[in-house]
């Protein structure tokens, strides 16, 4: 029996090992006495049950579309319009540099409420609202869209929250923004 040595990433058509080595499973095919990959994808081996499965890798020409969530970091903010930088769209990451718009005063929801407040280089969960004439436009409505992840933006320090504010660990300051529900549970890779 040949024993393949195996990579990490496999192209349509590619052999990923024989018959006597695997179960086909998801993303793959028998070709004879051999296992091929169906698409671009990474190799997962499950070896108690030897089943071998293709899963695909995001196209890095992947472009946002309406109604994805994205994650991404604050480039820009100023005058109420943030440039979010997209890092990854319905939780997988993309190489491309996507640029994606906040209009703050499009997310307020009603008027008392306060103000809503992102800076830069928060992580932001948001919404793909619209990609009219290739520009895209993001919502951050909603308990579960807003700021994942921050610092104190006056030293750097790591942030708790404070009721609906964040508090500053270092240097006690208190600070707001729109959080999102899990806030704090994000965890940058
Ligand atoms: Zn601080």
């Amino acid at each position: 029996m040949t024993v393949f040595k195996k990579k990490t990433y496999y192209l349509p058509g590619d052999l990923i090992g024989v018959i006597e080595e695997f179960t086909p499973s998801s993303n793959v095919y028998q070709e004879n006495y051999n296992i091929r990959s169906k698409q671009l994808g990474k190799i997962n081996i499950n070896y108690e049950t030897r089943a071998v499965t293709i899963i695909p890798k995001l196209r890095v020409t992947e472009v946002p579309k309406v109604g994805d969530e994205v994650i991404g970091i604050v480039d820009q903010s100023q005058s109420g319009l943030v440039m979010v930088r997209i890092k990854e769209i319905n939780g997988n990451p993309v190489k491309s540099e996507f640029v994606g718009m906040i209009l703050l005063r499009e997310q307020q929801t009603d008027r008392n409420q306060r103000r809503i407040i992102i800076k830069l280089g928060d992580y932001v969960r948001a919404k793909v609202v619209s990609s009219l004439n290739n520009v895209i436009h993001l919502s951050i409505k909603g308990d579960h869209y807003g700021v994942l992840h921050t610092v104190c933006s006056y030293c750097g320090g790591q942030v708790q929250l404070s009721g609906r504010r964040i508090f500053c660990t270092q240097c006690k300051m208190l600070d707001e923004r729109k959080i999102a529900d899990d806030f704090g549970k994000f965890k940058n890779t």
